[in-house]
């Protein structure tokens, strides 16, 4: 399930109220069903990584089974979605790999604290503590058209097959690795789909991996939460416009308004001190 972040940030996310309740709801029948339930979080330069950090409590506390939490990059598809639906700028919205990595300073103690979908060296590379080559071809995206290469974001072809896929995509033209981007559009790329599988497959491996991994997999997982009455989950607010909440088509009106009784206001203010000429019988 996805969850962007607390009631406000997802309404706002996924221009949609009442999204993140009925998302609590399914989560809390899922658990009482008894189906495993994952979550998984974008994080944008919007994000507010103490609200992330405190939705995890909540989400811990509702026995959720795990996350995936991944930096949310201008890939080409979502850039062009922002500018032309939005009317907002990529820049002031995605993240760099610079903003990723300040983003993800305490990653590593929430892979202590939660049960992340993550290895812990993925969270190092998020940490910015190491470098990773990108390894897309691992965690392909296969749809109607086939196996789209290089990965789920960037679309440069569609083959038959997964083999097909393999041998005859160029893989060392993509990805970033000694801080230079093979290809520009992955320069600020930092997402699990091009970098969870490398450790796994021991691939940039340093000294100490294979122990993190099998603790990691076999070791006891972190606490459930037991007490999240500190958490402010539910502290969305209504504009009114259901389904337009955040979109500039819903706050323009807003602010259009709340801008004409502001005049409105003032233009009363300055005729009453117009008439009253400094009498005092005004002030009654
Ligand atoms: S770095 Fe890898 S996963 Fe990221 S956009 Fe480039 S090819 Fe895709």
């Amino acid at each position: 399930m996805s969850m962007p972040s607390n009631a406000f940030m997802t309404y706002l996310i996924v221009e949609r109220e009442g999204v993140f309740t009925e998302c609590v709801k399914a989560i809390q029948m899922a658990k009482l069903l008894g189906y495993q339930v994952a979550t998984n979080t974008t994080v944008y330069k919007e994000t507010d990584m103490d609200e992330i950090e405190q939705m995890f409590d909540f989400l811990s506390h509702l026995g959720v089974d795990g996350h995936t939490i991944s930096p949310g990059y201008e890939y080409d598809a979502a850039k062009k979605d922002m500018v032309k639906r939005l009317n907002k700028k990529p820049e002031d919205f995605f993240l760099t790999r610079e903003l990723t990595r300040e983003k993800f300073t305490r990653i590593e103690e929430w892979g202590q604290k939660y049960t992340l979908f993550g290895s812990p060296i993925y969270l190092e590379f998020l940490a910015g503590k190491r470098d990773l080559h990108c390894t897309a071809w691992a965690i392909p995206t296969r749809n109607v058209a086939g196996w789209k290469a290089p990965c789920y974001l960037m679309t440069d072809g569609h083959y038959d097959t997964y083999d097909e896929m393999l041998e005859k995509v160029d893989w060392d033209q993509y990805g970033v690795f000694d801080g230079e981007a093979r290809d520009p559009r992955c320069e600020n790329c930092m997402t699990h789909c091009g970098y969870e599988p490398t450790p796994s497959l021991g691939i940039d491996k340093q000294p100490g991996d294979t122990w993190k991994l099998i603790r990691y997999n076999f070791g006891p997982k972190p606490v459930r939460v037991a007490d999240a009455s500190h958490v402010d989950a539910y502290n969305g607010v209504t504009n009114g416009k259901g389904h337009l909440t955040g979109t500039a088509e819903a706050v323009a009106p807003q602010a259009d308004e709340v801008a004409r009784k502001l005049e409105q206001r003032e233009f009363a203010a300055a005729s009453a001190a117009e008439n009253c000429g400094g009498n005092s019988s005004c002030d009654r």
